[in-house]
């Protein structure tokens, strides 16, 4: 077992919440040391989610657009510039019980006085073989980020709960018709929404299917559709494949320790980015099942590192009276 120096600020996860923490971190003299995650993960891999698109349209600054590895590249680089420190690896283990924090990478310790957390969040895929490939090749999970790629065509959602529904609503926007793909006979969304759906003339519902293969080598270009009941299979011409089946926090690692919701993702104390305990913050999705994007994440990683940098200045004033 080896044991690190102790640092002030340890970030853990490195998608845009992270990094615009350690920017803010770095830039305040902190020198943080972002454990970013290993690039042999598809769920919490260096850069998180952005590692997974291709063109970024939305996020400020970038007029026509950006690629979302080279964007979180960029981040990086400024997180480094000013002294941030990176270790390419997963957080193994976590001790947030006294003082200092501890975090392990396997055999190794790391200590720190402030911890942030910005392990973000997954989307829930179908585990079709070339499916995390065609990502930002036809297949997205993000309908607010990408819909715009796909005027004018013939699109598919997948799933039945009130984010399939928001998402095939928006996508009408763009598509020509937006089909939905159920694997039951009923939706689990809202009421509201499942209304929303019947009354839009672009949207049909395929019931009783599931997607269980996808065709295309560089693109998407079809989909099979399964009938659940009968069995039979159908070959369907695509243009996008929206996977809509839920979202899933990376959180396993803080269990019994940070304070969540039913449905994993951490509670911050409102108006900031304190969890339950003191000097552990969280930004990004890892806390945010509502927003989910690259900037909101930024934003609320700007704002654990100033509440970490508050949170320091404020112990050290009581420690050295
Ligand atoms: P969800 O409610 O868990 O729904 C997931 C849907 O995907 C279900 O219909 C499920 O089918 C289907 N599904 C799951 N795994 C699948 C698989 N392997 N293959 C095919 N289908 C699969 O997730 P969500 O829609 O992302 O919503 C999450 C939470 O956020 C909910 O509480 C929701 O109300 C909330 N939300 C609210 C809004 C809004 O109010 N505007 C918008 C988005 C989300 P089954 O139904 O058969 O299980």
């Amino acid at each position: 077992m080896t044991t690190h120096p102790h640092r002030k600020v340890i970030i853990i996860g490195s998608g845009p919440a992270g990094l615009t923490a350690a920017v803010y971190a770095a830039r305040a003299s902190l020198t943080p040391l972002v454990i970013e995650g290993e690039p042999s993960s598809t769920s919490d891999q260096p850069g998180g989610q952005l590692m997974l698109t291709t063109e970024v349209e939305n996020f400020p600054g970038f007029p026509e657009g950006v690629q979302g590895p080279e964007l979180m590249q960029r981040m990086r680089d400024q997180a480094a510039r000013f002294g941030a420190e990176f270790l390419t690896e997963k957080a193994t283990n976590i001790d947030f019980s006294g003082h200092p924090h501890r975090v392990w990478v396997r055999d190794d310790e790391y200590t720190a006085d402030a911890i942030i957390v910005s392990t973000g969040a997954r989307s829930l895929m179908l585990g079709l073989p070339n499916e995390t490939s065609l990502i930002g090749h036809g297949v997205s999970t993000c309908a607010t980020c990408d819909g715009f790629f796909f005027r004018g065509q013939e699109i598919a959602v997948v799933g039945g709960g009130d984010s399939a529904i928001e998402e095939a609503s928006f996508l009408t926007k763009f598509a020509t018709k937006v089909t939905i793909i159920h694997r039951r006979d009923k939706f689990r969304a809202s009421k509201i929404m499942q209304e929303r759906a019947f009354n839009n003339p672009k949207i049909t519902v395929r019931w009783n299917s599931q997607v269980t293969q996808l065709f295309g080598e560089k693109k998407l270009e079809a989909i099979e559709v399964t009938d659940t009941n009968s069995g039979a299979t159908e070959r369907v011409a695509l243009g996008g494949l929206f996977v809509a089946i839920g979202h899933r926090p990376n959180t396993d690692l803080f269990a019994g320790v940070l304070d969540m919701e039913d449905t994993g993702y951490l509670v911050t104390q409102p108006g900031s980015t304190r969890t339950n305990v003191a000097g552990v913050f969280a930004c990004g999705d890892v806390q945010d099942h509502t927003y989910r994007q690259a900037i909101t994440a930024a934003g609320s990683g700007c704002m654990a590192a100033i509440d970490a940098e508050r949170w320091l200045e404020h112990q050290h004033a009581t420690t050295s009276k």
